[in-house]
């Protein structure tokens, strides 16, 4: 660490260091000794760091807030109950049907429902019950789309180490050692967009495909969409197969619409994981759909197993009863949308005015901002932006005041609180980042 500005931040780290691998309690929170962000408070649409710089944050946690931090409706809501009720029993509470009814009313694909800590295990649930259901094995990716960490979801396309001039597809790599080789055996990957690719997979091995599981707008490659078409495609071929669609909706879900990327589309999926907005920053995740298909859970040989000692616990159940409440009630979406429209067109704004070719894609809560002529449709055409050029421009906006992840695989993400941006502030500070970027 070499940045002056920063005293608590360098001492934290090297605290750190003695205590966590790569002084981090997630692989993905470690930006090099200079940048490593350690977080004393938030509020709103803020973050304030060690050093007491505040930023206005467009990473949000990697999603999970949707109202904003601290929002007081939600903290009341928890506070209330841990300090009336408790955290947790290891019981049923009535919380467990409420939120669960609160979610079939936003999301009518739902309309059976199991809990869950985070979207890994949300994802486990889902991949292991369809497998049940259906009595097959294999599960089909998308490239681009990333399901959580464990063994089995932690196979990528290697589109960074890609020529993408060569003829052959990417590499599937791992991400890093210790994944068994034997934890790929059922996986099947197939590009985004890709007709004759899911095609050709279901030729193969249709027989034993027990779900396509899709991000159906890629919350992990810069909000690249799927088209109405392609889901269509996949929803009928999974019909017409007996496979399941799951749709992989903890970054959209209770963030684009209410009843996430199916409501927009107007696509129902078999089974549906959530987690993130649900609970605008406290751990909450589930995952339903079909009651035929959840009802392969039980507690017998032929049931699928699921549980967990933290699982429906009443911080996570009372959070998720706060947010989607807000969220069903008030017109929370048509600010957020607004907000993320018109941050858009300030920074349309001055991309153009400094010449640079650039596209939007998904929706205003959670869009991605790709350099380039077109639009990518796939996590392979998106190695031909200048992701390079966006890092260079992220960092710069990062050390005035403007946080995000410095990869454009990963949206910006807007909260209710985002309302209150100064826009004119906004604009000035990307001017200065391109101007510094392109320099
Ligand atoms: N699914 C998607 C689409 C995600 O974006 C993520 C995490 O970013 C996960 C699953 C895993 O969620 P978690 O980090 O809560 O385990």
């Amino acid at each position: 660490m070499s940045n002056p500005a920063k005293p608590n931040t360098e001492r934290l780290l090297k605290q750190s260091h003695n205590n966590m691998p790569m002084g981090v309690a997630d692989n993905y929170r470690y930006w090099g000794e200079d940048n490593t962000v350690f977080v004393k408070s938030s509020k709103g649409c803020t973050i304030t760091d060690a050093d007491d710089q505040t930023f206005v944050d467009f990473r949000l946690a990697y999603g999970p807030i949707i109202l904003g931090y601290r929002d007081s409706r939600v903290d009341q809501a928890v506070i209330e109950v841990i300090t009336e009720r408790g955290t947790m029993s290891g019981f049923s509470t009535d919380l467990d049907s409420e939120v669960v009814e609160l979610v079939k009313s936003m999301c009518p694909n739902i309309e059976k429902m199991r809990f869950a800590n985070s979207g890994t295990e949300a994802v486990l649930g889902a991949v292991r019950t369809a497998r049940g259901f259906t009595g097959r094995n294999k599960i089909v990716v998308v490239e681009g789309g990333f399901h959580g960490l464990y063994d089995e979801m932690m196979w990528k396309s290697d589109v960074d180490n890609w020529d993408s001039q060569s003829a052959q597809p990417p590499e599937i790599a791992a991400f890093g050692v210790g994944i068994p080789e034997a934890s790929r055996e059922h996986l099947e990957t197939v590009p985004l967009n890709d007709f004759a690719a899911i095609d050709e997979v279901f030729t193969r091995v249709g027989h034993d495909i027990a779900a396509i599981i899709i991000e159906p707008i890629l919350g992990n490659c810069g909000s690249i969409a799927s088209t109405p078409e392609y889901m269509q495609t996949l929803r009928s071929m999974c019909d017409s197969n007996g496979s399941l669609l799951i749709m992989d909706e903890v970054k959209t879900g209770f963030r684009v619409a209410k009843g996430g990327v199916q409501e927009l589309y107007g696509i129902k999926a078999d089974l549906t994981t959530y987690a993130k907005a649900m609970g605008n920053g406290y751990a909450v995740a589930a995952f339903g759909g079909r009651a035929d298909v959840m009802d392969i859970i039980s507690f017998n040989a032929k049931g699928v197993t699921h549980g967990g000692t933290y699982t429906a616990n009443m911080i996570a159940l009372s959070a998720a009863k706060a947010t989607l409440t807000i969220l069903n009630e008030t017109d929370a979406y048509g600010t957020i949308n607004n907000a993320g429209a018109a941050i858009q067109q300030v920074l349309s704004r001055v991309f153009t005015k400094h010449g640079i070719a650039h596209k939007f894609a998904g929706p205003d809560a959670m869009f991605g901002i790709h350099f380039g002529e077109a639009v990518p449709t796939n996590y392979r055409d998106w190695k031909e932006t200048d992701s390079a050029l966006y890092t260079e421009f992220a960092m710069n906006l990062i050390k005035h005041g403007v946080m995000l992840e410095p990869d454009s695989r990963e949206p910006w993400f807007i909260c209710e609180a985002h309302k209150d941006v100064d826009l004119a502030w906004l604009e000035a500070v990307a001017d200065q980042s391109m101007a510094e970027a392109i320099a």
